[in-house]
């Protein structure tokens, strides 16, 4: 099996599932409990705090464990919302976010919250002038993704930090996409939420954390026991956040070495298929990208198709967006872009990481142009 598709998930590094497995079983203590058994639970948990916090920059005290990507987005932009009501109803996005956040922006809206969505040029990076005119005096959170999922594209968040704090207005990210891969540091860019998970990054799934700024006026998330301080009651996934932590400091170590080789690889593939295949458009910006991520859309072809062939083949990929079955909607993210929505039809995502080999490259480049030629003969629209 060719694995091609990291922004999805990763599979776990196996010194991370060594670092998990005793709290299943040996460690099982709820970390509120008064005994030693209880005490071994807790010193987990905090150090694995410290390891996250450590890998963005921020203070251990400032980390709060969620269950993943989702819920971080969630409690960041629900949290600031919900207590900030009194000084503004106004929240500023992108029109590219991940559901996570489009969603929550979109659900705020029927709760009588004001949303602005800031579109972004063909290369997916957004209008830095459109964002900074619709700020207003109600304006309360601006939340934009530091890379984006499915074309790679790495927003200018510096300056919209900067723009934030000069209006005395919280920034929020989504920086699942860059944690582990993009250096950070939280403070020194001005940044008053993040969300990271640790299944982006060789952690397991359904754990991750929101970085919330000292003094940040937030709600808590969950309702419940006193644990998180509070802010997200329920007892802790002690198994995952010691998985979290050990991902956190395999990066650190790692210090983003990896990525040249991945770039390599991503660079090849791209070469390849955008000489070989006629036809196609890259997606994203050409340059200031995430290492691991392609994007093309090869026209007259279906995503989809693509991908069932490219299964056949043993090769896992994506059209980019995490369509439900049975909906063909175009990605928003394309379409934002300015793509056509047949061309974003043609939509085919590879993602490359840390297991990737140019063997596994080599394979794509060799069987996906025959997968295309098949597709279009089939095709009424392709004339050659
Ligand atoms: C995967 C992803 C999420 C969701 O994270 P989960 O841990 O899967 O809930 C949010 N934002 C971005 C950009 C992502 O890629």
């Amino acid at each position: 099996m060719i694995y091609l598709d990291y922004n999805a998930t990763t599979p776990a590094d196996a010194k991370v599932v060594e670092a998990m497995l005793p709290y299943f079983s040996d460690n099982f203590g709820n970390p509120s409990s008064a005994y030693r058994l209880a005490h071994t639970s807790l010193k987990a948990k905090e150090e694995a705090r410290e390891k996250v916090a450590s890998l963005i920059g921020a203070k251990p005290n400032e980390i709060v464990f969620t269950s993943g990507g989702t819920e971080a987005d969630n409690f960041a932009i629900k949290g600031v919302a919900f207590a900030n009501k009194n000084k503004g109803n106004h929240i500023i996005t992108s029109t590219i976010e991940h559901h996570a956040v489009f969603n929550s922006c979109k659900w705020l809206e029927e709760q009588g919250f004001k949303i602005s969505y800031i579109p972004v040029d063909k290369y997916g990076t957004i209008d830095l002038n459109k964002l900074k005119d619709s700020i207003m005096d109600k304006t309360i959170l601006i939340s934009v993704m530091h890379a984006n999922n499915e074309v790679g594209t790495i927003e200018p968040i510096n300056e919209i930090a900067k723009l934030a704090n000069k209006n005395g207005i919280y920034f929020h990210t989504d920086a699942v996409q860059t944690t582990a891969k993009v250096p950070i540091n939280v403070h020194n860019m001005g940044i008053d939420l993040f969300s990271l998970s640790a299944h982006k990054f060789y952690g397991p799934k359904g754990v991750g954390a929101l970085f919330i700024k000292k003094g940040t006026k937030m709600d808590e998330f969950m309702h419940g026991g006193h644990q998180e301080k509070g802010m997200r009651a329920g007892t802790e996934n002690i198994p995952g956040i010691a998985g979290l932590g050990k991902a956190c400091e395999l990066a650190i170590q790692n210090q983003y070495a990896e990525e040249e080789r991945i770039k390599t690889l991503r660079d090849k593939l791209e070469n390849k298929i955008l000489n070989e295949i006629d036809e196609v458009v890259l997606n994203g910006h050409p340059t200031n990208r995430l290492a691991g991520t392609l994007n093309v859309c090869i026209k007259y072809v279906e995503g989809e198709s693509m991908l069932l062939d490219l299964d056949s083949e043993g090769i896992c990929a994506s059209t980019g967006s995490a369509c439900t079955s049975g909906s063909f909607d175009p990605s928003h993210v394309l379409v934002a872009m300015g793509v056509s929505p047949v061309t974003a039809q043609g939509a085919l995502r590879f993602s490359i990481g840390r297991y990737t080999t140019e063997k596994d490259i080599d394979k794509v480049i060799e069987v996906l142009p025959r997968i295309v030629e098949r597709l279009r003969k089939m095709s009424p629209l392709y004339k050659k």
